[in-house]
Order: C-alpha cells, then structure tokens, then sequence
C-alpha cells in the first residue's frame, strides 16, 4: 500500500482541544473561583458543590474529590486499614496508580487472572486467590466495560471481603442499571487529562458506608479533623485535596458528563456495526447486565486468521495515522521493576519482606488469561467528538488492514 492512496483525516485527541470538551463554562467557573480569592477547598464552595453533585449524580451518601486517580485509590485503600503485609487481590492490567497505593499502604497487591475476552477480573479468578490475609479486592472496569459484579459482590459478601470499585475508565457505566462506583464498597474516579471528563489531574471517591467516608475525608486533609471539638492529626496522612481551581472546572465538565458518555456509546454501536464480518476481528464483548461506556474502544485480532495479529494492524492503521496500541499496556504491571526488583523505600524491599511467598509469585505464566489477553487487544483511540466520517474512516482502515494482512487486498 502506498501513502498516496490513503486518505487521512485527523482525529479529535483527548490531548488537546480538539478531543475535549473545555469552553466557555470552564473560563467562567475558573474566573469565578479566581475572583474569589479562595484557591483551597477547605474554604472555598466549588469543590464541596462538585462533591454534592457527584454524589447525587450516583445515588451515594459520601463523595470525596481528591487531587488524582491514584490518590482516590489510596484513600480507598487507606480507609480499608490494612495491616503491614495484608494482601489485596487486583489486576495487573490497570494503570500502575491503582497499584502504587496498596504498597503505599504497606500492603501486597496479589494478582488475578482475567477473562481474556474483556480483560477484566472475574469472581472465579479472585476466588483462587483468596487467603487468610486478604484485606480487599479492587477490581478495575476496563476500558469502560463494568465487570460481571453480581458473581463478585456474592463473593465479597461470603467471604465477608469488600471491594473497591476503580472507575477511572468508567464514567457512566453501569451494571443491572446501576452506576459503577456504587455496587461495592468504595468505587474511584480520575479526572487525568485523557478521562472521560478531565481538570488536568484530579480525582474522587464515593461510598454509601459513614465510617469509610469519615476515613477518605481525613485521609485527604492530612487525618486533620476540621471543625471537631478537640481537632488533631489522628492518623498518617498526605494533603491529598483538589484545589477551587480544578473544583471549578470539574462542575463545568460534569455538567457535560451524559453528553459525553450517550455520545461515546452511539459511536461504538456504529462501530461495532462496520466491523461485523470482518475475518479474525472480534468487537467488545458487553455482558447483558452492563452498559460499557468506551473509555477505549478494544478490537481483538485472532493471529490464526490475521497473519501478525494486533500488532500487524496497528503497523498498517499508522499509514491512516490512526496510532493504535496493541497490548494497551506491554506487559502485566507484575513484569514492571518496582514488582521484580522489589524497589520500595531505601533498600527494604518493604511491604515485599512480609508476603506470603505464594502472595508475591509474580510469574507471568501463573496468570495464562492475563497473557492472552494482552496478547490480542488493539486499543483504538476514543472520543465523543468523533464524527460518524471518524467512524468510518476508521472502520475502513480496520478492514483495509486487516485484508492486506490475510493477502486477498
Ligand atoms: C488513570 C487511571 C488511574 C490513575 O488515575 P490518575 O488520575 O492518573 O492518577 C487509576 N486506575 C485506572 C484504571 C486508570 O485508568
């Protein structure tokens, strides 16, 4: 194939203007917040109205916002107490800020295994990791597609476990009509740059559970309890708050929030339509109890039907410049150094010297779905400001690829 005789068109990019949605609304809650003269949300209303609002967008009691992702599952992880060396089951196919705060909190993240079809966890694969000393379970809904939560959340209750639900790809998603975030005990939010809904960084938590609140509350201001009788620092703990400036831009962008989402979910169902029949080429699978809201849109590529697989097609997809990933991330987080090299605080090796064995076995072949599905997943670029030209565009790429591929162009 040659260059001439592609055309291109240029993406909208959740890096820049042209893939998010920040205007007029943002400038003026960011002017209003400035002119105030009250950047810290400690005195200041935008944070505390984005935390209102947030919580009854999900129908919860508590939330929280918080300066990142990353923070927001350390405040989860933090609330849940762990002793040193507690372990807590997650995933390794997750950005490393869901990870970083379990061994923060002195705790060992013991991996699952995931359904190589969605890439998520499942409660047959916690379950085999379950032991005398697991704290938690955090369970990420890839991607934007929920996890199968009844199966886990009877699990959790059995074995009377809880689960933090990180929902930082999944605004908006829901499982049996209800919103992700609120199924477990604590579900978590980021507002990163390339979210469904950003202020750069930032982050939130929510939880219907009063104590667990109370714990996130202080864990973000420094274990600090304003406006008590007899106010201390009661525990260890960062300032981890949002400032005003971001607040007032969150507000502006939840507002746009269903938006972005009813929009993102359309554009996958077309999608979904222009790739059928494709050789060798599978769509998001989305169980009947949920509504995946494509924070990425994932296609999986069968290598015995399209010769180099995932990585073939995104070789080819470059010509379209459509800069694709496949593996989304290289390789399980468990292969990164901090968990093979044990690199923690000075030359301890702390939280690592309390494990188990069997917590910290980090092979790659103990975790075959996890292989598999890194293996086939091509992450494909996602955007509400896509437009049905974009859809296309892409899905003709797809298929373009995919048919130089197998040699019958
Ligand atoms: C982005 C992300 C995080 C971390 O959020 P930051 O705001 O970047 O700290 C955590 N978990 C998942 C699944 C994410 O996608």
């Amino acid at each position: 194939m040659t260059d001439t005789m592609v055309t291109k068109i240029k993406l909208p990019s959740d890096q820049d203007a042209s893939g998010r949605n920040l205007g007029a609304e943002e400038i003026a809650a960011v002017s209003e917040a400035i002119l105030s003269g009250t950047l810290t949300s400690t005195k200041g209303r935008f944070v505390k109205t984005l935390e209102q609002r947030f919580a009854e967008r999900l129908g919860v009691k508590h939330a929280f916002a918080c300066a990142s992702g990353s923070a927001a599952v350390h405040c989860a992880v933090a609330a849940i107490d762990p002793e040193p060396g507690d372990e807590i089951i997650t995933t390794s196919i997750t950005d490393m800020g869901a990870l970083a705060p379990i061994l923060y909190q002195g705790a060992i993240p013991v991996f699952a295994d995931v359904d190589p079809q969605t890439c998520n966890l499942t409660a047959k694969s916690i379950e085999a990791c379950i032991s005398e000393r697991t704290k938690a379970i955090v369970v990420t809904h890839l991607f934007g597609n929920p996890c199968e939560m009844d199966a886990i959340m009877r699990l959790s209750r059995e074995r009377n476990i809880p689960v933090i639900e990180d929902c930082a790809q999944a605004f908006g998603a829901t499982y049996e009509g209800k919103p992700v975030g609120t199924l477990g005990a604590i579900g978590t939010f980021s507002l990163q740059q390339g979210k469904h809904v950003t202020t750069g960084e930032g982050g939130l938590v929510v939880t219907n559970d009063d104590a667990l609140a109370r714990h996130m509350y202080l864990f973000i201001n420094k274990a600090w309890g304003y406006g008590d009788p007899k106010p201390d620092h009661y525990f260890l703990a960062l300032n981890y708050r949002m400032s005003e400036l971001c607040g007032a831009v969150a507000l502006a962008q939840l507002e746009k929030l269903d938006a972005v989402v009813r929009r993102r979910v359309e554009l996958a169902a077309d999608l979904d339509r222009r790739l059928q029949g494709i050789p060798g080429v599978s769509v998001p699978y989305v169980g009947p109890k949920s509504v995946h809201t494509y924070w990425k849109y994932c296609i999986r590529a069968d290598k015995s039907v399209v010769p180099e697989g995932v990585g073939g097609v995104a070789r080819l997809l470059r010509e379209y410049d459509i800069f694709t990933v496949p593996r989304y991330i290289e390789k399980p987080a468990f292969m990164c150094e901090v968990f093979q090299k044990q690199r923690t605080f000075g030359k301890s090796r702390f939280p690592f010297t309390l494990a188990r064995p069997e917590a910290i076995d980090y092979r790659p072949e103990r975790l075959p779905g996890t292989l598999e599905a890194l293996d086939g997943i091509l992450v494909i670029p996602w955007n509400d400001r896509f437009s049905e030209a974009d859809v296309r565009f892409i899905a003709d790429a797809i298929r373009n690829s995919v048919e130089t591929l197998r040699g019958d162009a």
